[in-house]
């Protein structure tokens, strides 16, 4: 009997386990456990796509991936996320696009994805283990072959680590992988929180609630490293929303203290069609200058700019001088806003960061130092952008070890 362990029954740890069974040819032969720290296998999965379940993103290039995006493509070219689809469908899961490629399930509920899976996993005879933690890996020679032995107590002939990294520990997961990996001698790219909202300095507590469209730079020791254009999201500690979260990672991963998210509030107008915009209201508006952008943007964020240029609020419009209406078309089109850092783990959706790649086969994500030791998801330092994209690598590298553990046990029974 060929024993396999998969350390962690999230999302790359069921897919694989899933791929692995339906690529052996001699089922009886094989006994796949899933081995789970928290009392149920896939607690994550729940809360993805906020309970929708972003499951892929019909763009999944390697353009929205990061870390290492070398290692990452040859699991991302197998698995595409048409694949992915098929393989969900297989499963009697059926999928809806929505805007920019994002895929979620046609009930629009997170728990069809985890049933799909779970259910499958039920009928291909998969054993699962809950509140199994893993925390101590070493292999035995066993004169024959050598095994992988988990907690000094549990010997397997293959073992996979697909315990996730360090986001969002409240679903199990806090790096514990990481740890285990160092046990063999692998490197750890130090991780960092991302996808996750960012704390500033000094930021006013007026704006909580207010949500904008804007364009926006990063902008790290004074040049300009990102861009990106979407609804920010203020909050009583800084700054959230899906393009402020894309830009995290690069805030996280950063030495630097002098970090700043330039915004642009008004991404719809022109420098010039601003200023002849400030220029006509001078014109004709007596009324106070806290209204002078209610028709172009949220009023509390029209306060709130006049107050970070100095220009006083209760002065009447038609009594701005010229160099005032410059400081207001400035801060309108380019307001630096000062970053402290990225919030932590425990807000963030994914980890940038991880086991080091260099040391694992892309095309089997086996470990080049320890033989049958392999690893999918979010452990390994890839990570992708919002949208679908982390889901999707956990999927296809889950499904990529499925499939090479299945063909080898296939090949060594022939
Ligand atoms: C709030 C939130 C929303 C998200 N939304 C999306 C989305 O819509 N689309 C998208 O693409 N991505 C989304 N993500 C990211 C995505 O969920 C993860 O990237 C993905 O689940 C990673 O898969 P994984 O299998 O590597 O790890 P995980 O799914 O994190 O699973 C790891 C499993 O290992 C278990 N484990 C950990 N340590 C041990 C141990 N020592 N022993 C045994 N078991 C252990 C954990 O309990 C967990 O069940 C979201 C993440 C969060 C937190």
């Amino acid at each position: 009997m060929t024993k396999i362990a998969i350390i962690g029954g999230g999302a790359s740890g069921l897919a694989c386990a899933i791929e692995l069974l339906h690529n052996i040819e001699n089922k009886n032969d094989v006994e796949v456990t899933i081995l789970e720290k928290l009392p149920r296998v896939g607690k994550k999965i729940l809360v993805t796509g906020n309970g929708r379940c972003n499951l892929t993103n019909m763009n999944s290039a390697v353009s929205g991936f990061r870390g290492d995006t070398a290692f990452s493509q040859y699991a991302l070219r197998e698995y595409t996320p048409e694949k992915n689809i098929e393989f969900f469908n297989r499963l009697g899961l059926y999928t809806r696009e929505e805007d920019e490629g994002r895929v979620y399930p046609l009930s629009n509920q997170a728990a069809s994805v985890l049933d799909a899976l779970r259910f499958e996993c039920e009928r291909l005879g998969v054993k699962t283990i809950c509140d199994y933690r893993a925390v101590h890996l070493k292999t035995v020679d066993t004169g024959v072959t050598k095994k992988i032995v988990i907690n000094n107590r549990d010997r397997f002939d293959f073992v996979v680590v697909a315990c996730g990294g360090k986001a969002a520990k409240v679903h199990g997961t806090d790096g514990d992988g990481y740890d285990m990996l160092k046990m063999f001698g692998h490197t750890i790219v130090s991780p960092a929180p991302a996808l996750v909202s960012l704390n500033c300095d000094e930021f006013t507590k007026a704006l909580k609630g207010v949500r904008s469209i804007c364009k926006m730079d990063l902008v790290i020791d004074g040049k300009k490293e990102l861009e990106n254009y979407g609804e920010v999201q203020f909050t009583d500690y800084g700054l959230s929303g899906i393009p402020i979260m894309q830009l995290s990672r690069f805030v996280s991963v950063s030495p630097s203290n002098d970090i700043k998210i330039n915004l642009d509030v008004t991404p719809d107008f022109s420098k010039e069609q601003i200023w002849e915009y400030l220029i006509s209201r001078r014109n004709v508006d007596t009324g106070l200058c806290e209204n002078l952008l209610s028709g172009i943007m949220n009023k509390q964020l029209c306060i709130t700019l006049l107050k970070e240029c100095q220009v006083a609020v209760n002065k009447r419009v038609n009594t701005l001088t010229d160099d005032e209406l410059k400081r207001i078309a400035k801060i309108i089109k380019n307001w630096e806003i000062k970053i402290k850092n990225s919030r932590s783990f425990d807000y963030a959706q994914v980890t940038a960061g991880g086991v080091d790649c260099k040391e694992f086969n892309d095309e089997t994500m086996e470990s080049r130092f320890v033989k049958n030791l392999f690893c999918c998801g979010e452990v390994f330092n890839v990570d992708g952008d919002c949208g679908g994209y982390n889901l999707q690598w956990a999927w296809s590298s889950g499904r990529l070890v499925g499939k090479t553990i299945g063909e080898r046990i296939n090949n060594a029974q022939n």
